[in-house]
């Protein structure tokens, strides 16, 4: 069932907004299910090139969402960094719903992390935008930890791949920007709780020695 842009996907947590669409076409390019095609379509009385999404190939990963820079598609991870800069963490550690025993003792964790350091499950780590991280660190954020699946084992095939490419671009940046490329890390192993407790540790205390204001 194909769809237009301007309408919301049951479960996709992508909204579309189509009057925001500059027609790049990096949405289709990166859907790698096919889902997407570039369409001539019309839209407030003028002639748009927009997307089409088809449904019945969507897998809901929302990559899509991830390289459309111009807001056109959008996805909950937007939304769930806003809520969580309203608790003024210090430290963000992102995890993939998909991770198994790595959530679920991320969720137990929850109490025994150091003051100042947050969770936040995306649906694959694949969603995360370079910009929401460089958001996250111009809101004063010291560092972002990223727990990802191993590589072969993407519930949506190509997400943690996706993200070795951003993290290695985002530490480009922050490099040439002056900043320590250390306050970025992902980690593509499976680990137990204490393996993931003295991980989060070990990476607070790195970004501590730092001495970031
Ligand atoms: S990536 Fe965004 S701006 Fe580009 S065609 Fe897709 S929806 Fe439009
Ligand atoms: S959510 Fe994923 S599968 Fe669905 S249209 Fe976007 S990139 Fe394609």
């Amino acid at each position: 069932m194909p769809i237009s842009l301007g309408v919301e996907a049951v479960g996709a947590l992508v909204n579309r907004f189509p009057e925001l669409c500059g027609g790049c076409g990096l949405c289709e390019k990166a859907c790698h299910k096919e889902a997407i095609t570039m369409q001539i379509k019309a839209l407030k009385g003028m002639w748009r090139r927009l997307p089409e999404i088809d449904l019945n190939k969507c897998i809901r990963c929302g990559y899509c969402a991830a390289v459309c820079q111009s807001g056109a598609i959008k996805q909950g991870v937007d939304t769930l960094i806003k809520m969580l800069l309203e608790e003024k963490p210090k430290y963000v550690v992102f995890y993939c719903n998909w991770a198994g025993l790595l959530g679920k003792e991320l969720e137990l964790l929850k109490n025994s992390l150091p003051q100042g350091c947050q969770l936040l499950r995306v649906m694959c780590t694949g969603r995360i935008e370079p910009k929401q991280i460089l958001e996250l660190l111009r809101q004063g954020i010291k560092g972002i930890l990223i727990f990802a699946c191993p590589l072969e084992r993407c519930e949506y095939q190509l997400g943690n791949f996706r993200l070795t490419h951003r993290v290695a671009l985002l530490k480009q940046i922050l490099k040439d920007a002056g900043f320590d490329s250390e306050r970025i890390e992902a980690v593509f192993e499976r680990l137990d709780r204490d393996q993931v407790e003295a991980k989060i540790k070990k990476f607070i205390g790195k970004i501590e020695r730092l001495g970031l204001q």
